[in-house]
């Protein structure tokens, strides 16, 4: 039996390398934490996801507040004998209240606020989490099958219950391809609720596996050989009524004037971008040709090897067909920091928007299957093979790299190679096998 006294609001945010670090307080304390907040040492951005933490700018005094946004309270009370699931995520401030520089959420919100004031526009996006379930006698079934969903049937129920009661509207609970591999989706959601429900997806996920005795691994590749898991971003545009901006049922691909050069935008710059949306060294086990994760810089409509890939709507009804309509970005994975995938992401269609950049048209094929020369004459380039490679890419293209405030971009960079260096002269399961059991 639990009582009030056992509860703990965990005050949580999403750092650097995409782990939900926490500080807890009993809940009946937390009106007083409400406003303010806890303190919190700027250097714990510097850690990596393992036992180590990277050379930083910030020393040992150096604090921020995490400060509560209340609207991502979420607080479950399902599993008997178990405290509350109570939780509320953060955003960092500085101790006179200013939005700290290095805070991923805040960057997201000013991604936002450039996009509505030089656009007039909103940004809606959902991901799509897989996920491999590990653990004494986790799934093994048959990929896609009933038999996989059945015998996941007690904590699928969880998962589906703990995300509908925590507000984040699940809209799928599927077997996927791997053995052990489930995804779930949920309803897009505007602004920054897009990052938070993505973060609070993830770890109610969790919880539920881990009341069910089983554990929930979000890593791009649970082992060299294995299918990968990507965290897939659907987004669209929002127009001062709420209506997808996105959408042109008169234009090629359906995507309005102001998508199309989004798109291209998000394009041009996705070689740089990889190391934000894939910003592991694991991360580069799973993206390529061949596994519907992408290997190229491509688009098309429908196209499960495109990076973008146009998702219509199946509807005929015209308003319904508007509001369907899609983008999805399938470079992202788990180990991405959300509001930092989807910060630079706004940022990158912005770009577009603003030079007029034109789309290019939609590939209709797998990109792997053109010749080199061929993806010349079209534009299309490769993704980077590995972190330090997107890195490198990330510091050539002056745009990207301006996206983050300098201390943010080289302290970011200073954590990636950090874990780079941890990864170096291991094999590839060991390599795996760090990131399954850290995410
Ligand atoms: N698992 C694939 C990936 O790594 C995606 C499969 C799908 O299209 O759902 O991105
Ligand atoms: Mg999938």
């Amino acid at each position: 039996m639990t009582t009030a006294a056992d509860e703990i609001i965990h005050l949580c945010w999403s750092d650097y390398v995409g782990v939900t670090r926490c500080r807890a307080v009993p809940a009946h304390q937390y009106a007083a934490r409400r406003e303010r907040g806890l303190g919190w040492a700027v250097a714990g951005q510097a850690l990596t996801p393992f036992d180590d933490i990277a050379d930083n700018p910030w020393g040992p005094m150096l604090e921020v507040r995490q400060t509560p946004a209340p609207e991502t309270e979420v607080r479950l009370d399902l599993w008997p004998g178990v405290p509350p699931f109570h939780i509320v995520l953060c955003e960092s401030n500085t101790a006179d209240g200013q939005g700290w520089e290095c805070c991923g959420r805040r960057f997201l919100r000013d991604a936002l606020d450039r996009l509505r004031a030089e656009t007039g526009l909103g940004f809606a996006a959902a991901f799509e989490h897989e996920f491999l379930l590990t653990g004494p006698g986790a799934p093994r079934e048959t990929p896609f099958s009933l038999a996989a969903m059945r015998e996941a049937a007690g904590v699928a129920g969880m998962i589906a219950r703990a995300l509908t009661e925590a507000g984040v509207e699940p809209e799928t609970v599927e077997p996927e391809y791997g053995r052990g591999q489930y995804e779930v989706s949920t309803a897009p959601a505007a602004g920054l609720m897009a990052a938070d429900r993505a973060v609070l997806t993830r770890e109610v996920i969790r919880e539920a596996a881990r009341r069910a005795g089983l554990c929930a691994s979000f890593t791009p590749k649970p082992a060299p050989g294995a299918v990968g898991a990507g965290a897939h971003v659907h987004f669209s545009l929002l127009d001062d009524a709420g209506r997808n901006a996105a959408y042109d049922a008169a234009a090629p691909a359906g995507a309005s004037a102001v998508a199309a050069a989004f798109c291209a935008g998000v394009l041009r710059h996705l070689p740089g971008l990889c190391a934000l949306f894939a910003p592991s060294p694991v991360s580069y086990f799973r993206l390529g040709p061949h596994h519907w994760s992408c290997g190229y810089a491509a688009f098309g409509v429908q196209n499960r090897e495109a990076a973008l890939r146009i998702c219509p709507s199946p509807h005929a009804d015209p308003e319904r067909r508007r509001a369907g309509y899609n983008i999805e970005l399938r470079v992202p994975d788990g180990t991405a920091n959300p509001y930092i995938a989807l910060g630079a992401l706004i940022r990158a269609g912005l770009e577009g928007v603003r030079a007029g950049l034109p789309l290019p048209p939609a590939l209709d094929r797998d990109p792997a299957d053109l010749t080199g020369a061929e993806r010349e004459r079209l534009g299309i380039r490769p993704l980077p093979g590995s972190l330090a490679e997107a890195i490198a890419l990330m510091e050539a293209d002056a745009t990207v790299a301006g996206f983050l405030p300098p201390v943010m971009r080289q302290s970011w960079i200073a954590v990636k190679r950090k874990e780079i260096g941890m990864m170096e002269g291991l094999d590839d399961d060991t390599v795996c096998a760090r990131y399954r059991e850290a995410y």
